[in-house]
C-alpha cells in the first residue's frame, strides 16, 4: 500500500467511524466527566429530594460545579425541584438572565408579551462558537427552510446541511397546573452551559437548544399564587385555578389553528423565525414519562409521512435510553390521536419541523406526595414494558429528573443524527413546494366577488400569520375546478348500497371550467408552508367505524366553511400561471363611502366588522331595514344599516379602517320598514365552576372591540333588577355544566375558597373576584334571570346553558331529547335558515356551516309543560300488525270500514299543529305570539356532515339549531351549536351579534300561527 492509498483508506475508515457514531446514536456514554468537580451540596440535595434511586439517571444525579456560573439555587434558595419551591416567572427569568451574564454559551431573547403584558422569553444555549455565528447559521437554515432560495438544488442543500447546526426548541408550562418544567428547564440550561462531560459537550456543539421556560406566563403567576395560598393554609382546601391565561385554560393548547392567543403567536414567530427543526412541548399528567408524539391513530392526514417516521425514531430512542437507565414508566404510543393540528406542538408539524410532546408526572405544585395510580395506568402493555409503579412517593424533583433526562437523551440523539434531521427538514420543505405537482392541490382560490370581503380578508390574514404567502390576481383567469355536487355526500347508512342519489352523483360531470375575476386572492401551494394552508382549508372526514373510539379533540375545522367564506380547492396546475402578484402587507378589505346622498347605507353581509362599527359610532343613530331593498341598482339585504347623525368624515375614517363599504344614497323607498339598532348594554355571564369556554367569547368580543360587563352567577343571584344595567345577558357554555351544578355551585362544606387579589395572591382576582367561589346561581339568581327576560331583556344561552333555560321552564314549548347514538365530536355541520325574516338571520344566505359538539337536540311543541315533547306524526309511525301489505290500513272485521282522519303534519324543526282535541280546553296551549320561533335548523341527514365525525346524524338532522323564544316582553335565544369557539367560527358570530343588535325588535318579520 503506497502512502497516498494509506491516507485515503485511513480517511475512509475515519469517516466510516464518524458515520457509525452518527448512525448509532447515544454512543457517547452518559455520565459526568470525572475531571470536572461537582457541586457537592447541590448534588446531595438532588439525592435527598429524589424519592427512589431509580427515579433518577446518570444524567441528572449530580450537578457539575462552576466557579463563575450560578446554579438555580442562586434564585430558588434551594435546588430545582425542591419541595415547597415554585418560582414566579420573574424569578425564572432572573435566573436565566444571570446565566446569560455569567456564561458565553447562553443568550436570552424576548419573544413578545402575553395578553396581560407579561414577557415571554426564549433562551438559546449552545457552544460559544455556535452562539457567535447564530446569524450565519440562521441564514443557512433559512435556505433549507425555503428551498426555492436554492432552486430546489439537492447538492446545494447537502452543503448547507453539512455546515448547519439545527435548532431544538423546548417549551414549558403551557398548562399552568403542570408546574415542574420551569425549574427543570432552569437546571437544564445550567447543565448545557456548564457540564464538560463528552455527552453534554456533544449536545452543546451539535445543537442550538432553545428554551421557553414558561409559555402561559399569566397562568404561571396565578398558579404560584394559589400554591403559596395553599402553603399558607396547609390544613384547608384551596381554590382550583379558575383562570389560567387571560381568556382560556386548558384550551390554550388548542389554538395552533386559529392563532388567537399571544402565546401561540409568539411561539410560532419564534419557531419559524429561528427556522427550528423541533418544537417539544412539556406537559405533566401521565406517570412517569409518556412521549405522546407517536401517539395513536388516526394521524393527521396532511403531515408529510417523513414526520411520522421521525416521531418513531425520536420516541423510541427516548424509551430505549431511559429504559436502559432503569427508569420505570417511560413509554410512547398510548392514548392520544394525532388528528387535530390545534396543539401548540403541531405548529412544527405543519411548518416542516418535528412536533413532540412529553407528559411527565406532576403533583400540581411542589409538595411531595404519596401517589396511587389506577390499574389502567400501571398495567404493562405492549408499548409499556416497564410501567410505572402502582403506588409511589412522588416529588417535584422526580418530575424534574424525568423531564431533564428525557430531554437530554433526545438532544443527544438529535445532535448525533443532526444531518438526518436537517436533510429531512429540507426535504419536507421541498415536498411542500412540490405539492401542486404531486398530491395537490395547486392552490386555494378566494374569489373576488365573495359576499363577505371582511371575513375573507380575516381568513387570509390568519394564513399570513401562519406564514403563508398570499397572492392576488391582476386579471381574470379561467381554470378547471371540480363540479359542484348537486346532491349531498352519502350518509353512513347510504354508503353501503348503491342508491338512486349515488347513481345520479356518478353520472354528474366531475369537472367544469370556472372564471375568477381580477382581485381574486390565491394561496399557492408551491410554497414552503403550503401544508398548514392545506390542513386548514381542506375538508376532514373521520369514519364512524374508525377503530379509535376515544376521540381526543375536535374532528373537523374546515376554515372556509366556519368563516362563511368561499374557498375553492383547485388542482389544475394552470392556476399557478394566472397573472398575479404577491400581497406585500396584510390583506385588508376595502372600505369607505361611495356615492352621493344624505343617507348612509351599509349592506348587511354578516361581516363581523359591522358589530364593531355599531359600538364605535356610539352616538350615531342606526336603523335596520326589515326587507330587502334595491336602491339605484344596489342590493341591500334585510338588516342593512341606515346610519345617521355622524359626520361623513368620521364615517369614512371608521369604514375604511374596518373594511366596510358605505353607500351614500338620496332617499329610501317610502315603503321600507325599519327599526332602531341600539348599542345594547351587554353582560357576559360566567360561573365559578369553569371559565374556559366563555373565555373564547370574551376573546372574540375584545378583538372586535365590543364592550361588555363581566358578571358572575353570584352577582346575578344578588341583583333583582338586572334590566337597570343590561339589555342583553350572554350566558356562554360552561362546559360540563349541568343545570343543577350551575344552580348549586360547588359543595358548601369545608372552608371558603376565595378568588381575590391579596398580598399573598397578587395575580388573581383581577378579571373578577369573590370571597368564596362555592355558591352558584341559586334559586334567587334563576328568578332574577327570568325576571330580566320577562321585563324585556334578552338572554342568549348555548348548549349547557340552553339546557338550563329549557330545564327550568324559561322556554315553554322547547324540549331536549337525550341523544341515543349521536356522535358529533367537534364537527362542522350544515345548517339551514328557516326564517330569513328573523333579525337573527340578517345578512346570511340560506345555509351556514356551524360547529357542533353533540347538540343539544331541540324539539318544539305548541303545548307547554310536560306536553313539550315531540309527537310522532303519521309518516314516521310504523303501521300496527294487521291485514294487508305494509302500506295498507288494517281492517277491523264485522263492521263497516272507518276512514281515519288525516294526522297533522309538520317538519322536524316545527311544532306539530294543534288538534281539535287539544284545543278543546286550551290550558297548556301556548298563544301564537309566545311560541318558539326557529331561525336555523340542522340540514337533512344526507347533507348534514361538512367535516369531521358524524355518527347517528339522523337524530339531530333537521332539528332546530337556533330558536328565539319570546317570553313576555323579552326573549331567550337558544343555541344548539356553539357560535363562538376557539377563534375558528367567525362565520357564525353574527348569529349572536344579530340577536344583540336587535334585542328589542326580535319579533320583526314574524308570521304568527293562525291558531
Ligand atoms: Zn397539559
Amino acid at each position: 500500500m503506497n502512502f497516498r492509498l494509506f491516507v485515503r483508506s485511513t480517511i475512509m475508515v475515519m469517516s466510516l467511524l464518524a458515520l457509525m457514531a452518527i448512525v448509532a446514536s447515544g454512543q457517547v456514554k452518559p455520565g459526568r466527566d470525572p475531571k470536572q468537580p461537582i457541586d457537592e451540596e447541590y448534588t446531595q440535595k438532588i439525592r435527598e429530594y429524589t424519592t427512589e434511586p431509580f427515579f433518577n439517571s446518570p444524567l441528572t444525579d449530580y450537578l457539575p460545579a462552576s466557579k463563575t456560573v450560578p446554579t438555580p439555587k442562586a434564585v430558588l434558595g434551594d435546588v430545582a425541584g425542591a419541595p415547597g419551591k415554585l418560582p414566579y416567572s420573574a424569578e425564572v427569568y432572573r435566573y436565566l438572565r444571570m446565566l446569560e451574564k455569567a456564561s458565553p454559551r447562553v443568550k436570552v431573547f424576548s419573544i413578545g408579551t402575553t395578553e396581560e403584558g407579561r414577557e415571554m422569553i426564549a433562551v438559546a444555549v449552545t457552544s460559544e462558537a455556535n452562539l457567535a455565528k447564530l446569524e450565519e447559521n440562521r441564514a443557512r437554515l433559512a435556505k433549507l427552510a425555503d428551498p426555492r432560495t436554492i432552486k430546489l438544488d439537492d447538492a446545494e442543500a447537502e452543503k448547507l446541511v453539512t455546515a448547519s447546526v439545527p435548532v431544538y426548541y423546548i417549551t414549558g408550562t403551557i398548562h399552568s397546573p403542570e408546574t415542574g418544567a420551569p425549574t427543570a428547564l432552569m437546571e437544564l440550561a445550567y447543565r448545557l452551559a456548564v457540564d464538560e462531560s463528552p455527552y453534554i459537550k456533544a449536545i452543546r456543539d451539535g445543537v442550538i437548544t432553545l428554551i421557553t421556560p414558561i409559555v402561559e406566563v399569566d397562568g404561571r403567576d396565578r398558579q404560584v399564587d394559589i400554591y403559596n395560598w395553599h402553603l399558607a393554609h396547609p390544613k384547608e382546601n384551596w381554590p382550583p385555578l379558575l383562570y389560567w391565561g387571560h381568556y382560556v385554560a386548558h384550551d390554550n393548547n388548542r389554538d395552533a389553528m386559529g392563532m388567537t392567543l399571544k402565546l401561540t403567536q409568539n411561539v410560532l414567530k419564534t419557531f419559524t423565525g429561528w427556522k427550528a427543526q423541533v418544537l417539544h412541548d412539556l406537559h405533566e399528567s401521565v406517570a412517569y414519562l409518556y412521549d405522546n408524539t407517536v401517539g395513536d391513530g388516526p394521524y393527521n392526514a396532511w403531515i408529510d409521512p417523513i414526520l411520522a417516521d421521525e416521531w418513531q425514531m425520536l420516541g423510541w430512542n427516548n424509551v430505549s435510553e431511559m429504559t436502559k437507565f432503569g427508569m420505570p414508566g417511560v413509554f410512547t404510543h398510548g392514548t392520544f390521536d394525532t388528528w387535530s393540528p390545534g396543539y401548540l406542538m403541531f405548529i412544527a408539524a405543519m411548518h416542516n419541523g418535528i412536533s413532540r410532546l412529553y407528559e411527565t408526572f406532576g403533583n400540581a405544585g411542589a409538595d411531595t406526595l404519596e401517589r396511587t395510580l389506577s390499574p389502567q395506568e400501571y398495567a404493562r402493555t405492549w408499548y409499556r414494558q416497564n410501567p410505572p409503579l402502582p403506588k409511589a412517593r412522588w416529588s417535584q424533583r422526580n418530575n424534574n429528573n424525568y423531564e431533564q433526562t428525557g430531554l437530554l437523551t433526545a438532544l443527544s440523539y438529535f445532535s448525533a443524527n443532526s444531518r438526518v434531521f436537517l436533510r429531512n427538514f429540507y426535504l419536507k420543505g421541498k415536498r411542500s413546494i412540490e405539492k401542486p405537482k404531486t398530491e395537490g392541490p395547486a392552490a386555494y382560490v378566494f374569489p373576488a366577488d365573495d359576499a363577505r370581503p371582511g371575513a375573507q380578508a380575516e381568513l387570509l390574514r390568519l394564513l399570513q400569520l401562519q406564514g403563508c404567502e398570499v397572492s392576488r390576481a391582476t386579471a381574470p383567469f379561467t381554470v378547471t375546478v371540480s363540479a359542484k355536487k348537486k346532491t349531498g355526500r352519502p350518509t353512513a347508512a347510504e354508503g353501503s348500497g348503491e342508491t338512486q342519489a349515488g347513481v345520479q352523483r356518478r353520472n354528474e360531470p366531475t369537472t367544469e371550467t370556472r372564471q375568477f375575476p381580477a382581485g381574486t386572492y390565491l394561496v399557492r401551494m408551491d410554497q414552503p408552508y403550503s401544508r398548514i394552508a392545506d390542513a386548514l382549508l381542506d375538508y376532514q372526514y373521520w369514519s364512524p367505524n374508525d377503530p379509535q373510539k376515544n376521540v381526543y379533540d375536535d374532528t373537523g375545522w374546515t376554515f372556509g366553511e366556519l368563516y362563511n367564506v368561499q374557498v375553492v380547492r383547485v388542482t389544475d396546475v394552470k392556476v399557478l400561471a394566472a397573472p398575479m402578484q404577491k400581497v406585500s402587507g396584510e390583506v385588508r378589505a376595502p372600505g369607505g363611502i361611495k356615492g352621493n346622498g344624505q343617507t348612509f347605507m351599509i349592506n348587511h353581509n354578516a361581516d363581523n366588522a359591522l358589530m364593531t362599527l355599531r359600538y364605535r359610532l356610539k352616538d350615531a343613530s342606526i336603523e335596520a331595514t326589515e326587507s330587502m331593498l334595491n336602491i339605484n341598482g344596489q342590493k341591500f339585504n334585510r338588516g342593512s344599516f341606515i346610519v345617521r347623525n355622524v359626520p361623513a368624515a368620521e364615517l369614512e375614517r371608521v369604514a375604511s379602517e374596518l373594511g366596510l363599504q358605505v353607500r351614500a344614497v338620496d332617499e329610501l323607498p317610502a315603503s321600507s320598514k325599519t327599526h332602531p339598532v341600539r348599542a345594547a348594554r351587554i353582560a357576559m355571564l360566567h360561573t365559578w365552576l369553569s371559565t374556559q369556554d366563555e373565555g373564547w367569547w370574551r376573546l372574540a368580543f375584545d378583538q372586535l372591540q365590543i364592550p361588555y360587563s363581566y358578571i358572575s352567577t353570584q352577582e346575578v343571584a344578588k341583583d333583582d333588577n338586572l334590566n337597570a344595567k343590561y339589555d342583553v345577558i350572554l350566558f356562554a357554555p360552561v362546559g360540563r355544566g349541568s343545570p343543577q351544578a350551575i344552580i348549586s355551585g360547588l359543595p358548601m362544606w369545608g372552608n371558603p375558597l376565595p378568588w381575590k387579589t391579596t398580598e399573598l395572591t397578587p395575580n388573581i382576582g383581577k378579571l373578577d373576584s369573590t370571597d368564596d367561589i362555592r355558591p352558584g346561581l341559586g334559586w334567587s339568581g334563576l328568578a332574577n334571570l327570568q325576571n330580566f327576560v320577562r321585563r324585556g331583556g334578552l338572554l342568549v344561552s348555548v348548549m349547557d346553558t340552553a339546557n338550563l333555560a329549557v330545564t327550568f321552564g324559561f322556554t315553554p314549548g322547547v324540549s331536549i331529547a337525550p341523544p341515543q347514538r349521536l356522535k358529533s365530536t367537534g364537527s362542522v355541520l350544515r345548517s339551514k335558515f328557516v326564517d330569513p325574516n328573523s333579525p337573527i338571520a340578517y345578512g346570511y344566505g340560506d345555509n351556514l356551516s356551524v360547529y357542533c359538539f353533540d347538540g343539544p337536540i331541540f324539539n318544539l311543541s305548541n303545548m307547554a309543560g310536560g306536553r313539550g315533547g315531540r309527537r310522532r306524526t303519521g309518516e314516521d309511525r310504523d303501521r300496527p300488525t294487521g291485514r294487508g301489505t305494509p302500506d295498507d290500513p288494517d281492517t277491523p272485521q264485522a263492521r263497516p270500514v272507518a276512514e281515519a282522519p288525516e294526522e297533522p303534519k309538520a317538519e322536524v324543526w316545527q311544532a306539530v299543529p294543534l288538534t281539535d282535541e287539544q284545543r278543546r280546553n286550551g290550558i297548556y296551549i301556548i298563544p301564537p305570539e309566545a311560541r318558539p320561533r326557529v331561525v336555523l335548523r340542522y340540514a337533512d341527514a344526507k347533507d348534514l356532515l361538512v367535516s369531521g365525525l358524524l355518527d347517528g346524524g339522523a337524530e339531530i338532522a333537521q332539528h332546530p339549531a337556533v330558536i328565539d323564544v319570546p317570553v313576555e316582553k323579552g326573549h331567550v335565544v337558544l343555541f344548539s351549536n356553539n357560535p363562538l369557539w376557539r377563534g375558528e367560527t367567525q362565520g357564525s358570530y353574527f348569529l349572536v351579534f344579530n340577536a344583540i343588535l336587535n334585542f328589542d325588535h326580535l319579533n320583526a318579520g314574524r308570521k304568527l300561527d293562525e291558531k
